[in-house]
């Protein structure tokens, strides 16, 4: 470490994107090997993509299959992220989820995620329409549901203003408005801004992390597809009151959860998020941030994932299209919540975009979180939902795969 002579602005650590993956990453870098870590973000602070504009659910860990790194990460990712949040009194609603079902051929699904979630020792309980009431007391169902109690939901905002402050005092730099541009030779980082040395380029660039490790000739078969997410927000009118979050059963197939309702913190209730696929990887309102380049690519991957059709992307996409108007939302959104009316759905305060990455070889859309490396770079390439849960055991997880190496 510190092979760098300060006037060279050379760092040991160089993360590319301030979204809680790189500030996390950052943070963890520089308690292990204490050299000089600096993160760039070509905006004008932290957390403006994804990480500040998501559902800030801290999931339990229901979905996912017991061998993938979204498993292992997700229930001590919720443990530490609740433990943060109570330390750093950052405000939390920890009344739990329920997951509920529209018919009865989906209690087979219903039952696959408590195993599920037994599998990965979350802690999660089929309950009778009864027991249901007394939890959300507006929440449908039929037969049974899941209760999962220690999904909770915090400000993610909140979160990466805590974060990148502890990121500081612990001695990360950042440099903010300062976008990557490319490299040159073996250990030159191109910004907007200036030049930087590094030792080791880490890649936390979210929708333009294929972009990065392209040009380091990394992953060349994994293209990041956006899928925006609208949200409307619940009536405070509404005669629907949710005290947690009310999940449908989702298609395992897909790696979107479907529309559902989350009690923020502050008692707001989002409906939502849906997920369009785009033209533009920041288009988050109309066609603003869609760009001939983009829609040009994202037009072949989207014909390519129709054409091939794998884990019926097809009727997916049709039912993503259905939720562009109010009343596609709005059907979804009744199988969860008896008494709700279409007026009740308020537009959302704001939409977030995933970057969901697809294997342009086998046409799919990729579930699991996905970490590359090249010399002396390392990159995230698929921190999708729940990463945000995660963000602390898998920022440990992607250094100790540096220090390995660096052994
Ligand atoms: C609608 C929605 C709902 C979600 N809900 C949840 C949830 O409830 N719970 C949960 O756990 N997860 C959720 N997620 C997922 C979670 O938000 C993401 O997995 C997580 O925020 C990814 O973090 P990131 O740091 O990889 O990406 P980002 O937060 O997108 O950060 C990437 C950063 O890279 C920067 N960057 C990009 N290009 C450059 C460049 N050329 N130069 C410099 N900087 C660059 C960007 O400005 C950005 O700040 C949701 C996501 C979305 C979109």
């Amino acid at each position: 470490m510190g092979q760098f002579p300060s006037h060279h602005k050379g760092y040991d650590f160089l993360i590319i994107g301030a979204g809680v993956i790189g500030v996390s990453i950052a943070r963890e870098l520089r308690r292990r090997f204490r050299g000089r870590v600096l993160v760039i973000d070509k905006e004008s602070q932290a957390g403006l993509h994804a990480s500040g504009r998501n559902s800030g659910v801290l999931h339990a860990g229901v979905y996912y299959k017991a061998q993938t790194l979204k498993a292992r990460f997700c229930v001590e990712g919720n443990r530490r992220m609740k433990a943060y949040c109570l330390e750093k009194q950052l405000p939390m609603n920890t009344q739990g989820k329920v997951i509920v079902t529209k018919n009865e051929s989906e209690l087979k699904s219903l039952v696959e995620l408590e195993q599920r979630s037994k599998a990965n020792g979350v802690s999660a309980e089929l309950v009778s329409l009864e027991q249901l009431r007394e939890i959300e007391p507006c929440a449908k169902t039929v037969g049974q549901a899941l209760f999962v109690k220690d999904t909770a939901v915090v400000n993610p905002q909140k979160v990466m203003e805590a974060f990148v402050a502890d990121s500081k005092r612990e001695g990360v730099e950042f440099a903010f408005d300062c976008s990557w541009s490319g490299f040159s030779g073996t250990n030159i980082l191109q910004t907007t801004r200036e030049n930087f040395l590094y030792g080791h380029v880490v890649n936390c660039a979210g929708l333009f992390a294929d972009k990065v490790a392209h040009a380091l000739g990394v992953g060349s078969q994994f293209k990041i597809l956006p899928f925006r997410g609208n949200y409307y927000r619940l009536s405070p009118t509404s005669q629907v009151s949710v005290r947690g979050n009310i999940y449908p059963v989702p298609d395992l197939r897909n790696p979107f959860l479907g529309v559902h309702f989350t009690t923020r913190p502050d008692g707001e209730v989002t409906v939502g998020p849906s997920a369009l696929p785009l033209l533009g990887r920041e288009q988050y309102q109309g066609l603003k941030g869609a760009s001939i380049q983009d829609t040009v690519n994202m037009v072949s991957y989207l014909a390519l994932l129709f054409r091939k059709n794998v884990d019926h992307f097809r009727s997916f996409a049709w039912q993503e299209m259905c939720k562009m108007a109010r009343i596609g939302f709005f059907r979804e959104a009744t199988d969860l919540a008896a008494g709700l009316k279409k007026k009740d759905l308020l537009p959302g305060k704001h939409a977030g975009i995933r970057a969901q990455m697809v294997n342009v070889h086998s046409a799919e859309l990729i579930n699991d979180f996905v970490i590359e490396s090249g010399p002396r770079s390392t990159h995230v390439l698929n921190a999708v939902s729940p990463a945000f849960t995660c963000s602390l055991p898998f920022a440990e997880y992607v250094v100790d795969s540096i220090a390995k190496r660096n052994d």
